[in-house]
């Protein structure tokens, strides 16, 4: 199908148009009707499945660029992932102008970070640990937050993120709306699934 068929802004519609994203690949089939009604989704999906496009368009389509607010978090397993992933959300957002993306992860200095959370955001990609230092500090909030994005949840879990990951939700607001994407559905999913989502559509590609 192609992405003309899904209630997207018109903004967004011509910058796939302009990236050639014409037709959907199958994650994004089954998982962003469900996503653009609101719903929690929990998706099978490797690298390559377009799975960051998925999510991307789904918390872009939630966001209010005029509220200049945290309102999209997006956990990754790595630095290089987080980029990745910043960097596609960054080419699906061209068309509505001046959204800022911020990845926040370890590894690279604290300071720079604390000086652009100051500046503000409405988007945020990082890994768990370091996301949850600036929450300890006090330098990110989440209290506007409407989406939550888990990608490669299951690597997450196996690097030892069950309890941060617990931590950073705890700091935003119950009616957010969860999407957990993970290659697996391995042991471990599931619970941290059932923890964090609520009434999730399950989609298995
Ligand atoms: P991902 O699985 O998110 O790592 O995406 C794999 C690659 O496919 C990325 O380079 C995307 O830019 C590209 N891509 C994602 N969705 C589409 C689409 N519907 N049409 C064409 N390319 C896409």
């Amino acid at each position: 199908p192609a992405f003309a068929s899904l209630a997207l802004a018109p903004e967004l519609l011509d910058n796939l148009a302009t990236l050639e994203y014409h037709t959907m690949t199958p994650i994004q089939a089954q998982s962003l009707p469900p996503m653009l009604q609101g719903r929690d989704v929990i998706a099978q999906g490797q690298t390559g499945s377009g799975k960051t496009a998925a999510f991307g368009l789904g918390l872009l389509s939630r966001l209010k660029v005029s509220r200049f607010r945290v309102q999209s978090l997006v956990l990754c397993p790595t630095r290089e992932l987080a980029d990745q992933v910043a960097g596609e959300i960054r080419r699906l957002a061209r068309g509505l102008h001046n959204v800022k993306v911020l990845t926040l992860c370890g590894g690279a200095p604290f300071g720079p970070q604390l000086g652009s959370l100051e500046h503000g955001a409405h988007i945020i990609v990082g890994t768990p640990g370091r996301v949850d230092e600036h929450l300890r500090k006090g330098s990110l909030s989440l209290v506007e937050l409407n989406t939550l994005v888990l990608d490669e949840a299951d690597r997450m879990l196996d690097m030892g993120f069950a309890e941060v990951l617990d931590a950073i939700v705890a700091e935003t607001p119950e009616e957010r709306q969860t999407l957990l994407f993970s290659a697996t559905f391995a042991d471990g999913v599931r619970p941290i699934a059932e923890r964090m989502l609520r009434d999730p559509v399950s989609i298995e590609v």
